[in-house]
């Protein structure tokens, strides 16, 4: 029999990995997953940028690179990175990761002994609390409302216990509330994190993804004492499938995670990143982010449309002005399982909020994304959905 580490104790399967392989069924209407709409993946484009770094520069593509990443493609991250303010960072200041999720397992692996603690958003992004798991920590919630975190709860949260390492934070169109943090709390935030001296983890994979009004300052814009670490990621900007993201923080902290990404892949593809700063050369980034934006933007509306037509009015939503996700919440009542269930025999599917939280869940919510599926079957999905709500809060 293997004789697995204790610290596995902490990783459970999934429950909702039984309802997400069921959406693979291309019969159901998946509001499920997190994925980007697959049709506007610019394959062609693709290829002639490979074509070209193939032809032009093969060797070296082929061929191990530097574990902080290639300079090019660093540059490119450095656009991204004024895009939602933050101007005085160099090439030498970027650490390239496969994808954005790496950079979170390295967060827990260099700050996290076991029992220490780590404040989250609640509800926050799920697969950030499995990465963090693995590595002991205890969570503190601090609760969400309109404008961000609640700040009184979080300094409370800082000035009750010792040793909390970071504060993990989606500023923007969180997932999976689809909440954007105000000004005032962001630089509260920041206040909060000087005055008790904790470092911040800045997630911001969907900042760029603005249907309306200005995009925000980012954390690290706003940071006084270098203790923003951002991670940002080409996933919902171009593809997942590539799996680069990057991670800029202190010059003390990119040491530290220069040394974990050796031992953890000794660097990202040279391949795809020279691919990807051969396209980002020779293609305009900004019209293909434009033309996401519409797209989403249009389905959120379909969504949000349908939602106040089909939903009871017991049923409340949030209306995202960016982003992937939106949040519903159910009277205190029900329990999102149940209606999943129930979704689910009518082909509509969706993840229960409480595997959002790492204790304590609420189990009254659920998330729904609008990124990948047509607006017939937004529309279609959201009237099945209504049909099994309208049932449940009778
Ligand atoms: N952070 C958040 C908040 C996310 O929603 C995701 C993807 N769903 C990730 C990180 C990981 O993204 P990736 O590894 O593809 O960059």
């Amino acid at each position: 029999m293997p004789k697995f580490a204790k610290r596995m104790d902490n990783l459970k399967a999934s429950e909702i990995r039984e309802l997400l392989a069921l959406t693979a069924d291309p019969s159901i209407i998946s509001f499920a997953g997190g994925l980007p709409a697959a049709e506007l993946f610019p394959i062609d484009k693709w290829i002639e940028a490979e074509n070209k770094v193939m032809k032009e520069n093969g060797a070296a593509a082929l061929q191990y690179g530097p574990t902080d990443g290639y300079k090019r493609l660093r540059e490119h991250c450095i656009t991204r990175m004024n895009k939602v303010g933050v101007k005085n960072v160099e090439a030498d200041d970027i650490q390239v990761l496969s994808g954005s999720q790496q950079g979170l397992d390295f967060m827990a692996r260099i700050f996290i002994d076991p029992g220490d603690y780590i404040v989250v958003e609640s509800p926050t992004y799920l697969g950030a609390l499995n990465a963090f798991k693995a590595y002991e920590p205890k969570f503190l919630q601090v609760p969400l409302d309109e404008d961000g975190m609640v700040l009184e709860d979080l300094e409370n949260a800082l000035k009750n216990n010792d040793n909390v390492k970071f504060i993990y934070v989606i500023s923007d169109f969180q997932n999976p509330s689809g909440k954007t943090w105000t000004m005032e709390r962001r630089k509260g935030l920041i206040e909060l994190a000087n005055k008790y001296d904790v470092m911040i983890l800045e997630d911001n994979p969907y900042g760029e993804l603005r249907f309306e009004g200005e995009i925000q300052p980012s954390l690290r814009s706003l940071d006084t004492e270098d203790r923003v670490i951002f991670m940002g990621t080409f996933s919902k900007i171009f593809s997942p499938g590539i799996r680069v993201g990057w991670f800029n923080a202190a010059k003390e902290v990119l040491e530290k995670f220069n040394m974990v990404k050796q031992g953890a892949d000794l660097q990202t593809s040279t391949t795809t990143q020279m691919i990807l700063a051969q396209f980002l050369d020779d293609n305009d980034l900004e019209a293909h982010i434009d033309s996401i934006i519409e797209v989403y933007g249009k389905r959120k509306n379909i969504m949000v449309e349908a939602m106040k037509k089909y939903f009871p009015k017991e049923v409340t939503f949030t209306n995202p002005e960016g982003g992937l996700f939106l949040w519903v919440t159910l009277p205190e009542h029900l329990n999102a399982r149940d209606i999943a269930v129930k979704a689910i025999e009518k082909k509509v599917a969706f993840v229960p909020g409480g595997a959002f939280y790492p204790d304590s869940p609420e189990e009254n919510h659920f998330r729904l994304n609008y990124s990948c599926m047509s607006e017939e079957k937004i529309e279609e999905g959201i009237k099945r959905l209504g049909e099994v709500l309208t049932e449940a809060v009778k």
